[in-house]
């Protein structure tokens, strides 16, 4: 169902959701075209080393030992003019373009030099070619070098200047709508009384969505009762292409929400083989009258749970988004580590446990659970780096035990 309104409501499908961005606004964002080099890179061969360029002719010999006589200097941005012959060499810093009689670079530790004049290196210390750059090698002139659909990281936009590319076209910013719902929460800075509690959701899913560089309509918190909850409903069907809300889904909560995405949609509630999140409501809203241009908004109702709206955040919604975005990779890597201490679990449902990821003595990747693992308890993922995945069939862990892993951060 999940996949049939993704590709039913082609969120950004247009050209009008096409935008141009400086390099410096696309990270993260999402790449809405194929880039093909314009250059090649490198633009000419040039030396990969510190060292002294040379004829690989000259390596043809029996002798064990090889001295050529020092012509001149190239740098990088300075290239050498001259020409160098036979018995000859150029010295040459990374980066410097290779004189056209040359061919191999020896790097500058694997030569002795009496007077830098003359230089000598061991025979069998490079090969003919070695530690050269040849033009294109990276990147060949009008081949893909980034394909659309790419989630843009670091590297990518330092791959575009480096062809001298300094806007790219993204997809634009999702508009994400979310909703807080129940009695019992306040804002920031109001009093808390009689059983009250503080909206966290609100900031986790911020931050959750802020990662993947979306527009987010904050609904606030809606009250448990039917006229509020519709009229936060209309409001993100009128302007997001994406609600979330937090709560309201549990038994007996479930049958408002249902009651009034009847009326402004289609809606079905699933009660997930999971831990935590086990509620969950997934469903469509219509469009209103003069939304424009007249698409779908997709619900994701969460449970109202701290760690569940995470949990379930990062098992279905996150690739969704992407997916809507119009990334092509939105699966998460997962890794595996061995368990330090025995874990309980019950098979027949999956379990996404909090933990700290770390090394064993012997050196071998370990992970430890944050401590008390209920699906209200937020300090367990805050202290925590990565989820450990226990599969719907497995049951208890042992201590020793090789487990799934997903890290919470990217590095790069
Ligand atoms: P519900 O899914 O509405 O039954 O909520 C399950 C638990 O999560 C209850 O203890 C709620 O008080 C709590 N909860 C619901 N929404 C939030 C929120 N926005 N921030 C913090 N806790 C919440
Ligand atoms: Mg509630």
């Amino acid at each position: 169902m999940v996949d049939e309104l993704i590709a039913e409501s082609k969120a950004l499908n247009d050209p009008a959701d096409i935008e141009t961005v400086s390099l410096d606004q696309a990270i993260n964002r999402i790449l809405a075209e194929d880039i093909l080099s314009p250059i090649d890179v490198p633009s000419a061969d040039n030396s990969a080393m510190d060292g002294f360029a040379f004829n690989s002719k000259c390596l043809e010999t029996n002798a064990p030992e090889i001295t050529l006589t020092v012509v001149g200097t190239a740098f990088a941005g300075k290239p050498y003019e001259g020409s160098v012959g036979e018995g000859q060499c150029l010295k040459i810093m990374t980066g410097a373009l290779m004189p056209a009689d040359c061919d191999t670079v020896i790097p500058q530790e694997f030569t002795e030099s009496g007077d830098n004049i003359l230089i000598r290196f061991k025979q069998n210390q490079v090969k003919s070619g070695e530690n050269r750059r040849l033009r294109g090698e990276d990147l060949q002139k009008g081949k893909p070098a980034i394909a659309a659909g790419r989630l843009l990281r670091p590297s990518d936009l330092g791959l575009a200047a480096s062809l001298g590319i300094a806007t790219l076209k993204v997809n634009r910013k999702l508009k994400v709508a979310i909703l807080s719902s129940g009695d019992e929460l306040r804002s920031l800075g109001q009093a808390l009384e009689n059983g009250s509690i503080y909206d966290s959701n609100r900031y986790s899913l911020t931050g959750l969505l802020n990662r993947l560089n979306l527009e987010i309509i904050d609904c606030g918190i809606v009250r448990d009762d039917p006229a509020s909850l519709k009229a936060a409903f209309c409001e993100a069907a009128k302007h997001a292409d994406v609600l979330i809300s937090s709560g309201g889904v549990s038994v007996g909560e479930a049958d408002f929400t249902k009651q009034i995405m009847q009326e402004l949609g289609d809606v079905g509630f699933w009660k997930i083989a999971m831990r935590p999140g086990r509620p969950m409501a997934f469903g469509m809203l219509r469009p209103v009258p003069g939304k424009s241009p007249a698409r779908k908004t997709l619900f994701f109702g969460l449970p109202g749970n701290p760690v569940a709206v995470m949990v379930t955040f990062y098992q279905f919604v996150r690739a969704a988004l992407l997916q809507l975005n119009g990334a092509k990779q939105t699966e998460p890597v997962l890794t595996q580590a061995i368990s330090e201490f025995p874990i309980r679990k019950k098979p027949g449902r999956t379990e996404f446990q909090r933990a700290i990821l770390g090394r064993s003595p012997d050196g071998k990747p370990a992970v430890k659970l944050t401590g008390s693992q209920g699906a209200g308890i937020l300090r367990s993922m805050s202290e925590a780096n990565c989820f450990v995945i226990l599969q719907h069939d497995q049951g208890n862990i042992a201590a020793g035990e090789w487990v799934d892993i997903a890290l919470f951060d990217g590095l790069l």
